[in-house]
């Protein structure tokens, strides 16, 4: 269905700060609802990078709404189950229908894709010209009346409300908190992606598949409708010294953290072309989303262990509700809106926070309704709960 960009509602700006998935589904979102959005992304563009995501059926119909479930569902893979399988014997653990019981049951496809792929039709929805790359935040003021951006190239922007979609190092978090890094959650994730042409036993390896032994576990998926890449991403025990930053690994490195796992693990850990090892970080649930004219959303707001799939569903959830906090009260009573905002959202985000954090999702067979059902433009708006 086409959708309709209206005229902007309202002549308040609204910035967003950060064009990550959260960012960039937030700035589409209010957009196409006819608000005046511009975008400010420290980096200076995005690329590729080597690394896939799952697209529940929460996040689909989210999608469905900006004009990208089509071009979605044209280039990601669309795995019909999610297995579970022991490290050692292969057996299987799991067996979560997803596929055509995903369409009837959740009310939209549950995909896997490659993260650069996906990035890349968000930011061509997002309105031309409003998109600021290399506008790293250094500093920002609310005065009352509105909001004062600084940024590292000594550039300066002004907006109504800012919505801190700056991940989990966020300068906004910052701002409403102080500083406060990361935890460290003493879990690394390897991530490669690679051709599925160098599989030796290729047609043995399943869609969408978990690998699991007692304290580490290895999550394999491919990244495109024609199968032909193939990704995984792993949690792994060890000490960390790099700070937030990816450090590169190896095949060796591989080898020694998956000795003894099945031969399927040892043949995707044979074709890897590049991995890359990331720390797994959190943070324990803020007790503050906003304060004033600054808001937060997606990992500035709640970074988890990626164990559920759905860090950046989240993310994108929040856009969903808080646009419809937005509309609803209109950016002038933005304080009633971020109340609203948070009401709506704090508790099924911590939810997903924990079952990450424990790392036990779909590991045995469970019913995923409360995530995958989940529609956040559906879903009723609950009052915030009065002092
Ligand atoms: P980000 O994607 O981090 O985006 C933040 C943006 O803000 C970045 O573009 C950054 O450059 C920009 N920025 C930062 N600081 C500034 C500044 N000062 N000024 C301007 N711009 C700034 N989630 C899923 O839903 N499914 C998965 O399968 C999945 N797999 C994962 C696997 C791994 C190994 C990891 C680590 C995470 C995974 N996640 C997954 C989680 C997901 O990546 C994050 O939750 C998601 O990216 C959060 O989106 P965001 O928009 O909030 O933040």
């Amino acid at each position: 269905m086409p959708v309709t960009i209206k005229t902007p509602a309202r002549d308040e700006k609204i910035a967003v700060v950060g064009a990550g998935l959260g960012g960039a589904v937030m700035a589409i979102l209010l957009q196409q609802a006819g608000f005046d959005v511009d975008v400010y992304e420290q980096a200076p563009g995005f690329s590729r990078l080597g690394a896939g995501i799952h697209v529940g059926p929460n996040v689909m119909k989210i999608l469905r709404r900006i004009g990208i479930e089509e071009p979605l569902e044209a280039i990601g893979s669309h795995p019909d189950f999610w297995f579970s399988r022991d490290w050692a014997t292969g057996d299987y653990m799991s067996r979560i229908p997803l596929g055509a019981f995903a369409r009837r049951n959740y009310g939209a496809a549950y995909l896997t894709v490659h993260r650069g792929d996906f990035h890349a039709l968000l930011e061509r929805a997002i309105a031309p010209g409003t998109l600021h790359f290399g506008k790293e935040l250094r500093d920002v003021k609310d005065s009352g009346s509105d909001v004062h951006l600084s940024f590292a190239d000594g550039s300066h922007a002004t907006a109504s409300i800012v919505i801190g979609a700056d991940g989990v190092d966020s300068k906004i978090r910052e701002v409403l908190l102080g500083v406060e890094a990361p935890t460290y959650s003493g879990w690394v994730g390897h991530r490669a992606v690679f051709p599925s042409a160098g599989l030796k036993f290729r047609e043995q390896y399943e869609p969408c598949v978990k690998w699991w032994s007692e304290d580490r576990h290895m999550m394999v998926y491919y990244v495109t409708r024609a199968q032909d890449e193939i990704y995984y991403v792993t949690g792994v025990p060890e000490p960390w010294e790099h700070g937030i930053s990816s450090v590169p690994s190896s095949k060796e490195e591989m080898r020694e953290a998956f000795a003894g796992y099945h031969p399927l693990v040892q043949g995707l850990i044979d074709a890897t072309v590049e991995v890359s090892k990331w720390p797994l970080l959190e943070r324990n649930p803020l007790p503050l989303w906003s304060r004033g004219r600054l808001v937060l959303l997606g990992d500035a707001c709640h970074p988890m262990k990626p164990h559920m799939a759905q860090g950046a569903a989240m993310a994108i959830e929040d856009a969903a509700i808080l646009a419809r906090c937005i509309e609803a009260c209109g950016v002038g009573a933005y304080d009633t809106a971020f109340d609203l905002y948070k009401a709506n959202r704090f508790e099924r985000a911590s939810k997903v926070q924990k079952v990450s954090h424990d790392n036990t999702w779909l590991r045995y067979d469970e019913d995923p309704a409360w995530c995958f059902g989940y529609d956040a433009y559906d879903a009723p708006l609950q009052d915030a709960p009065t002092e």
